[in-house]
C-alpha cells in the first residue's frame, strides 16, 4: 500500500506531511492528517500551521464582527470590476431579451413616467423641425444599434451626444446628435454632457441646419 497522504482534493502532487517536509520543498500547504487542536483533520498553512478550517471560522468570525469594512471591501471591488460586471451583464441581457421584457412589465409604472418624461423631451426636441430625410437618418442610426447588437451580442444603444434631459443644456433629437454606443457606455455616461469637445462644437456647429418648422408638429415616430 502506498503510505503517502494525498490530499483528495488537490492535484496529483503528493501533499507533504509535515510543515518542516513543506517548508523544505518550498510549499505552502501540508496535511498531517491529524486533527488540529479544534478536531477539523484538514490541510494546513505553512506560513501560519493554521488548519483551513479554522481560518474559515476565523474570517467568518472577523466578517461577522466587522460588516461596515466587508461593505466597504464589496464597494472597492464591485468599482474595480464595474465595467466587467456591465459588459456580463449586458451580454447575458442581449441573449435574455424575455427578462428585459418582464421587467419593464413589473416595472410598468416607473417605466411609464420615464418615458412620458423621454417622449416629452424627445417630442420638444424635434418638434416637426426635420425633414423626411432627417427622419429617415434618425431611423437608420436605430437600426445600426440593434445590428450591432444581433451582430455581437453586446447590447447598443442610441445615444444623445448632448443629453435630451441634460442639467444645464438639452440635445435635440436630430441625426447628428445621435451616436450609437454600448449599454455600458451609455450606463456610464448617463444624462452627463460627452467629455469631448470636438463632439459637442459638431453637434452645436450644425444646429442651423434644421429646417423651417411646420404650423403642425407631426406626432413622434419613434416615442417607444
Ligand atoms: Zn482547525
Amino acid at each position: 500500500m502506498n503510505s503517502e497522504i494525498h490530499h483528495p482534493k488537490k492535484s496529483s502532487i503528493p501533499m507533504p506531511v509535515s510543515r518542516a517536509e513543506a517548508l523544505s520543498g518550498g510549499r505552502q500547504h501540508y496535511f498531517t492528517g491529524k486533527p488540529c487542536k479544534h478536531g477539523h483533520v484538514e490541510v494546513r498553512f505553512v506560513s501560519s500551521g493554521e488548519c483551513m478550517e479554522c481560518s474559515r471560522v476565523r474570517a467568518q468570525r472577523w466578517s461577522t464582527k466587522n460588516p461596515d469594512k466587508i461593505r466597504t471591501m464589496r464597494k472597492a471591488s464591485a468599482a474595480r470590476n464595474a465595467d466587467k460586471v456591465t459588459e456580463r451583464y449586458n451580454r447575458w441581457l442581449a441573449k435574455n431579451p424575455e427578462y428585459h421584457a418582464n421587467y419593464r412589465q413589473q416595472n410598468s409604472d416607473k417605466r411609464a413616467l420615464y418615458e412620458a418624461k423621454r417622449r416629452s423631451a424627445k417630442a420638444a426636441a424635434m418638434l416637426g423641425h426635420l425633414t423626411e430625410e432627417q427622419l429617415e437618418q434618425i431611423a437608420a442610426v436605430y437600426a445600426e444599434a440593434k445590428r450591432l447588437t444581433e451582430e455581437t451580442g453586446v447590447l447598443h444603444h442610441v445615444d444623445h451626444i448632448i443629453p435630451l434631459q441634460g442639467r444645464d443644456v438639452s440635445g435635440l433629437h436630430v441625426p447628428w446628435n445621435l451616436q450609437v454606443i454600448t449599454g455600458s457606455d451609455n450606463s456610464r455616461k448617463g444624462n452627463r454632457l460627452p467629455l469631448d469637445n470636438q463632439a459637442l462644437d459638431a453637434v452645436q456647429a450644425r444646429k442651423d441646419e434644421m429646417v423651417a418648422p411646420p404650423r403642425k408638429p407631426v406626432t413622434n415616430p419613434y416615442a417607444a
